[in-house]
């Protein structure tokens, strides 16, 4: 077949091939685009339609995987080469200060130890093998001895480097190399998902850890294609080529290979400045656009690590500091209904106060009437409630076993609690309206918007 195909169209598709591998690293790795999105997105159109018109000519390599390929029926099993460990918690400063006493003293040393510290990502684990630059099996964790084979769908996030890249010259492509990542999902990216699994009447996602993990689980990874899924590198298994004595060092070196690691990273500090940095990002980490719940610490010296070994389930040389509890639960006193600015009726929940993570907390929304009824929310019930930095706390559960008969079922009002207009619903979009143009709740909602940091910025 090969020989009737024109030499120029086989040109082409190398070219946008490299060109496109080229472009994904600059974007995602290096943050320094040289193309628009949207120049992206035409050559990517014009190789998925080439490799459609020669399907000889397709490749395991092309970015065109970015879409997602045929079903699998069953995900294969794969073994670790090296065990992919769960980490020891510490919950308090001085947990903290006793692993670096026990670090020091299994080292035998009173000097200062560098650890290289990073915000503990809430999503899930994956092992991604490269021979030869070319990424070869995506698996998960599992029980960290055997996990499942997911390549396909791993291929499809856009921050996974499908071909690896050479930035410096003296820079060798490891011959292999196992590196590890944790896939998330942003929260703003976890809004947009669950809004659109609502519109289409599907079950929506707890959180954006939940929504991670089952779009990398999906056989079709053209739906997993779909998910706004993205990954973040924080260190390696077995490797061949990448003889680095720093843990910060492997991490700069992954990330000139095309791998993404997190911006916030704080390498080589002293035990004093890994306490002041999980101040500083217990402060910060609704700033942040995913969910952290901790943060991570390492001792720097890979050497240190070797020495240091593990125990059956965890290293010695790594330890997560949890961020306290953000979850409480109280007592829901009433449900209200407020009134947004394009006429939305939101259930609000009247709480008995609770402090949560220092803060009291005395409302929650419902998000919408289906939300309510899914989660068989009632007046009385006992409730699990979460608060997420500045947003409007939220109710993850009912206490089942604390009703007692008494709790009564919420049903949206059929007139506009401001103006008493009949409400209008939209099963579609599972929202109740009020669409009287001069309802003072929704004009009074809309002058707050006008004047927010979001529009116009006024006091
Ligand atoms: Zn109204």
């Amino acid at each position: 077949m090969s020989e009737f195909i024109d030499p120029n169209i086989i040109k082409r598709i190398k070219n946008l091939r490299e060109e496109l591998h080229r472009h994904n690293y600059l974007y995602y790795a290096m943050d320094d685009p040289e193309i628009s999105d949207s120049e992206y997105d035409r050559m990517m159109r014009e190789l998925i339609e080439l490799e459609a018109g020669y399907p000889e000519l397709s490749s395991p390599d092309s970015p065109s995987l970015r879409v997602g390929v045929s079903p699998v029926k069953k995900f294969q099993t794969v073994r670790h080469s090296v065990k992919m460990l769960s980490l020891d918690n510490a919950f308090s400063n001085s947990d903290i200060l006793d692993f670096d006493k026990r670090v020091r003293k299994e080292l035998g040393t009173d000097e200062q130890v560098l650890y290289t510290a990073e915000p503990k990502m809430d999503g899930v684990a994956v092992e991604l093998v490269y021979e030869d630059g070319r990424l070869v099996t995506a698996s998960t964790r599992g029980d960290g001895e055997t996990g499942e084979e997911i390549t396909p769908n791993v291929k499809t996030i856009r921050t996974v480097p499908i071909i690896l890249q050479r930035y410096k010259e003296e820079r060798r492509i490891p011959a292999r190399l196992e590196v590890r990542g944790e896939v998330v999902i942003s929260r703003e990216g976890f809004r947009r998902l669950n809004e659109d699994m609502l519109s289409r009447g599907l079950p929506l996602f707890a959180n954006p850890r939940n929504a991670a993990a089952g779009s990398l689980r999906q056989l079709d990874s053209k739906v997993t294609a779909r998910r706004p899924l993205e990954i973040f590198f924080y260190g390696t298994g077995e490797s061949e080529g990448l003889d680095i004595e720093s843990h910060w060092d492997r991490l700069c070196a992954l990330k000139e290979l095309g791998f993404r690691i997190n911006p916030h990273i704080k390498p080589k500090i002293k035990i004093d400045g890994v306490l002041e940095y999980y101040s500083e990002l217990e402060r910060k980490r609704y700033e942040l656009p995913y969910d952290i719940d901790g943060m991570v610490i390492k001792t720097d010296s890979i050497g240190i690590q070797v020495r240091l070994g593990q125990t059956a389930r965890s290293p010695r040389w790594a330890v997560a500091y949890k961020f306290k509890a953000v979850q409480e639960t109280t007592k829901i006193l009433d449900i209200s209904v407020q009134v947004g600015r394009t006429g939305t009726l939101t259930p609000v929940a009247h709480l008995e106060t609770v402090n949560i993570g220092g803060v009291n907390v005395n409302r929650a929304t419902l998000h919408n009437e289906d939300e309510a009824r899914r989660k068989d929310i009632r007046i009385g019930d006992t409730v699990l409630v979460q608060r997420a930095g500045d947003v409007i706390p939220e109710i993850i559960k009912v206490i089942d076993s604390a009703r007692n008969g008494s709790e009564k079922v919420f049903n949206m009002p059929e007139n506009c609690p401001s103006c008493g207009s009949r409400v209008i619903r939209d099963e579609k979009e599972a929202s109740v309206r009020c669409y009287n143009e001069s309802c003072p709740a929704k004009i009074k909602a809309q002058i707050e918007h006008f004047a927010s940091k979001r529009a116009f910025d006024i006091d």
